[in-house]
């Protein structure tokens, strides 16, 4: 291990890290600091590393790195990016090995509590986290990536009534019970919302013993990818109540009961369609949020639509030096397009600070606007200096919709087609991509673009 840069043992990253000394760490500012090593921490690392960053840090709260692909022990990662189905932590480790080989510094169980900017020195960006090992420290940085990943919604927050025993679990806590810990969470479960990580906690628990009863869902189609609906619901006879909610828990101490009912267009459950299950575990996919408690502690601009950062085409937020990516940005459905994300962000990362970006533009951004349907776009603006041959954007649509386009216009709703995809099928919870050229949009007049669904 060199003296300022605390590289990971093969046996334990927290060891390894626990030896390095609080000077070293902060003897010098930082290039990068990373905040979060899960898989878009790592890739933007890594990035920034190849791109010419040497003094790259990254503080994550856990003690190891990896993020929520630790507890996904099913396969289906990596299938785009390596062509192979790999699981959560075998892809994350693909990524570690990368760290490891360019000795990029980690610092385990610390937790980022705001990143601050003080204009005029070298290193603006001032990090402040806190560690059982170090105490509180201050870091400074010429630059910094938000990649915090997002959290689960909980029972609060969506207000299921009823009595409040135990047995009543998120999703991604029951995963990481039964794949970490080696705990089952019940025998007899209900699941609230078919989100991904619902259905493979149905495929899970049914394969560790419990009987799933169903998985209700409010909206009428599942909110989860088709394949995960056929391989974890429908190859294990697990019941789908599309249109359902769950309107009463009911138990003293553990849960004995969830009463189930059918809901209208409104979404208001329909008195006299009720049913009963008697189970003791109810599990909720009820939809994850950003987490993005050092954005907001940062004053960075935050989409109310996302829940995460506004961003340019380079992932930089309304702070220069500022970037975001991963879940933290917006929630992404395969990992393989946040590691391509959070590589962009981290590139940028390092021309920002090798002074390799183009300068800011004095030129008002292309601002992109959701159409109809569209739900959201990411990134929210282009700067037009810093445009690259290609520029995805990301999106998600309002609802299930067949035979449609998606459509980019300049100006308004009314204005000329920058480009179009026509799609058979489209829904809000399959991330949909629509790249468009320099050429189609550099010497636009327009301050802004919109992306919507049309026939
Ligand atoms: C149940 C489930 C099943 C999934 N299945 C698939 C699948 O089959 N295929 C697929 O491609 N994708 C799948 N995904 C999605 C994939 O896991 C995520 O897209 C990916 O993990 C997001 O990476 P991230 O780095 O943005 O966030 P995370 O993995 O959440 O990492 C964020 C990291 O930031 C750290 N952090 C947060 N705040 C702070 C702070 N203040 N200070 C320091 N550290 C902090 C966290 O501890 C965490 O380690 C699944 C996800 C889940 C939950």
């Amino acid at each position: 291990m060199t003296s300022e840069r605390a590289s990971l043992s093969a046996a334990s990253n927290a060891d390894a890290l626990r030896a390095s000394s609080s000077a070293a760490v902060d003897a010098a500012p930082w290039e990068l600091v990373v905040v979060g090593g899960g898989p878009a921490g790592l890739a933007a690392a890594v990035a920034a590393f190849d791109s010419g960053l040497k003094r790259v840090l990254i503080l994550e709260r856990e003690n190891e790195l990896g993020g929520v692909l630790n507890q996904c022990v099913h396969n289906g990662f990596g299938l785009r990016r390596f062509k192979e189905e790999l699981t959560g932590p075998e892809y994350a480790g693909r990524f570690i090995d990368e760290i490891k080989k360019r000795e990029i510094a980690v610092e385990l169980e610390a937790t980022v509590l705001d990143v601050a900017r003080e204009d005029g020195s070298e290193a603006p960006l001032v990090v402040r986290a806190a560690s059982p090992t170090f105490g509180f420290r201050t870091i400074r940085a010429k630059s910094v990536v938000l990649s915090t990943g997002c959290r689960e919604r909980t029972r609060g927050a969506i207000g299921v009534p009823g009595d409040r025993p135990s047995g009543v679990f998120t999703a991604g806590a029951a995963q990481r019970y039964v794949n970490r810990e080696g705990e089952q969470v019940g025998r007899r479960v209900v699941i609230l919302g078919s989100g991904d990580i619902g259905l493979i906690m149905a495929r899970r628990l049914t394969l560790e013993g419990a009987k799933v009863l169903a998985v209700v869902e409010l909206m009428p189609y599942s909110n989860g990818l088709t394949r995960n609906v056929v391989q974890c619901l429908q190859d294990f006879d697990i019941p789908l109540y599309l249109a359902h909610t769950v309107v009463r828990v009911e138990g003293d101490r553990r849960l004995e009961k969830v009463v189930v009912a059918k809901v209208d267009e409104k979404r208001a459950p329909i008195p006299g369609t009720e049913i009963e299950f008697d189970c003791d575990t109810l599990l909720l996919s009820v939809g994850l949020i950003p987490e993005n408690e050092v954005a907001r502690a940062a004053n960075v601009e935050i989409d109310r639509r996302t829940n995460g950062p506004v961003v340019s085409q380079r992932r930089e937020t309304s702070i220069p030096g500022v970037f975001s990516c991963g879940n933290a940005l917006h929630v992404h459905d395969l990992v393989d397009f946040v590691s391509e994300e959070a590589e962009e962000a981290g590139r940028n990362a390092a021309e920002f600070v090798l002074g390799t970006a183009p300068a800011a533009d004095a030129a008002t951004p292309i601002a992109v606007r959701n159409g109809a349907y569209v739900n959201y776009v990411v990134p929210q603006r282009l700067d037009r200096d810093a445009l690259p041959e290609q520029i995805p954007l990301f999106l998600r649509v309002s609802n299930n919709f067949a035979n449609k386009r998606l459509v980019v216009r300049a100006g308004d709703a009314s204005g000329p087609i920058l480009k179009e995809l026509r799609r058979q099928r489209v829904a809000p919870a399959e991330m949909e991509r629509i790249v468009l050229t320099r050429d189609a949009v550099a010497g636009l007049d327009a301050d802004e673009i919109v992306v919507s669904l049309e026939d």
